[in-house]
């Protein structure tokens, strides 16, 4: 089956040439002249190409004029210059096979617009609606763009492992990985005991790959991850999902400033990129989601990004005249809320939010000579909060052992980690970033379950 998808017929098509095109029927429109007009979408581009089907056809009555949203088809055809409006050209088609019929009683997809919450329950045909294929499109070329950036700087792509025997901060809600029959399951000393559990010990589905990123960067320089995470945390929020992509580059040879060049540049280079690969879904999105996309994502990719102290921000937030749900003191988490508050309100724009209280963040974070802060940095965005979360790490061997002390964790569970500032140790940093979250800004779609094919959210195991 040899077919040319409609984004090369519409890009590069020549005018007067035959193109089989294979695709699903959006809308058919008859005209009293004895011909129709079918509009054929196959995924490749948001437009449609609109095919004149003349009652010449040899199935026109019988097969044509029954043609629905959702059908499936095969044409071949000549094409033209289109005279109509809304389209340049059009295909005259010399045949038209139907491939697949859709009966319209029962196929879903008819009105011209569905809710974003109904569109969910039917996982496997949203992609067939303008939005979700632009979002499959976009997060696709953010997806090439993101290995681009890393690969054009000699970064290495780490394949981190899924399953682990550590919890990376020592704090975050896994997903337990076992083979044990729940209801049977060998116990000692009334505990489970996974000894004798497939890996020998508990394991779990991971959090973030950074642990092991810089084992790899501690040897090869830079390198990246760009791979699944789970969190079972049980945060029903429009920013959350219990399966994620994240991208954590990690740096040896790097501090906390050269981080923050890394996850600027890298920012501007993926909205770049967007807005020149993916010009028509961004239109689409700048239409009719939100209108201030395609001029945000084009004001950054030029502008400088601030950056504040946590205790900076905190003085802002403190004076502002903003009731929160939350209170704002120093030493406290931000909220949401707040990290808002500072880049729509107070910056008007993408905010670098650095050297947090060392309680609030994890123990691998460096600590500053003032002893209270660590060389963190978070990269909060307007509308969303935090897209980036990163350090530079701790890399003198007695500070890291009392970090892991003072936080209630084991020193032998981080022999390894120790090791690393034992054998050869450098200053090094990473970050990380929520792919989700990250087209959530690219495309202003408000909530994260949309930017992903098949969401997993608390309850919700669909597809
Ligand atoms: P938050 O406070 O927003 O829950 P976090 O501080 O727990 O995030 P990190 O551990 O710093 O997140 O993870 C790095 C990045 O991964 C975050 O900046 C965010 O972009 C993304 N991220 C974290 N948790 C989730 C999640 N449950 N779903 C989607 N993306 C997430
Ligand atoms: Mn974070």
């Amino acid at each position: 089956m040899k077919r040319t998808r409609i984004a090369e017929v519409l890009s590069r098509g020549q005018i007067g040439a035959r193109y089989t095109v294979m695709g699903w029927v959006r809308t058919r429109r008859d005209s009293k002249g004895g011909f129709s007009f079918v509009e054929v979408n196959d995924g490749s581009c948001l437009s449609g190409l609109q095919m004149i089907a003349d009652q010449g056809l040899v199935n026109y009555e019988s097969e044509i004029l029954k043609l629905q949203t959702g059908c499936s088809i095969q044409a071949v055809g000549t094409l033209a210059e289109s005279l109509g409006k809304g389209q340049e050209v059009e295909l005259k088609a010399e045949s038209i096979q139907v491939m697949g019929w859709a009966d319209p009683e029962s196929y879903p997809l008819q009105k011209k617009r569905h809710s974003f919450e109904f569109l969910r329950t039917i996982a496997h045909l949203r992609p067939r609606t303008n939005t979700f294929s632009a979002v499959a499109r976009v997060r696709n070329a953010m997806a090439r763009a993101i290995h681009a950036f890393f690969q054009e700087r000699g970064f290495i792509y780490l394949h981190t492992p899924i399953i682990t025997g550590s919890d990376c901060e020592g704090a975050g809600e896994m997903f337990k990985v076992t083979t044990f029959d729940l209801n049977h399951a060998p116990e000692k000393d009334g505990k489970v005991d996974f000894s004798s559990d497939f890996f020998g010990a508990p394991a779990n589905l991971t959090v973030s790959g950074q642990l092991e990123a810089e084992i790899y960067a501690l040897a090869m320089g830079d390198v990246y991850t760009f791979g699944p995470t789970f969190r079972a945390e049980n945060s029903n929020t429009s920013r959350h999902l219990a399966e994620f992509w994240m991208v954590e580059p990690e740096m040896a040879f790097c501090d906390l400033e050269g981080n923050i060049e890394l996850a600027v540049a890298f920012l501007k280079q993926i909205f770049a990129s967007v807005l020149k690969d993916c010009r028509e879904d961004m239109d689409f999105f700048n239409r009719f989601i939100d209108a201030s996309v395609i001029p945000t994502l084009e004001a950054l990719v030029s502008q400088d990004f601030q950056v504040l102290t946590y205790t900076e921000g905190v003085d802002i937030l403190k004076k502002a005249s903003e009731t929160f749900e939350y209170p704002v003191e120093w030493g406290a988490d931000l909220q949401s809320e707040h990290e808002r508050y500072l880049c729509e309100k107070v910056i008007g724009g993408p905010v670098v939010l650095i050297d947090y209280p060392k309680e609030i963040k994890a123990f691998y974070m460096k600590v500053n000579p003032d002893g209270k802060t660590v060389r963190a940095m978070d990269v909060l965005v307007p509308k969303i909060g935090e897209i980036i979360g990163g350090s530079q790490r701790e890399d003198d061997y007695d500070n890291l052992l009392e970090r892991i002390r003072g936080a209630g964790l084991r020193p032998e569970d981080y022999g390894w980690y120790l090791d690393l500032r034992k054998y050869g140790s450098v200053p090094h940093a990473g970050f990380g970033l929520g792919f989700e979250r990250l087209i959530q800004f690219v495309t202003g779609l408000s909530n994260i379950r949309d930017v992903i094919p098949f969401p997993r959210t608390p309850g919700n195991l669909a597809f």
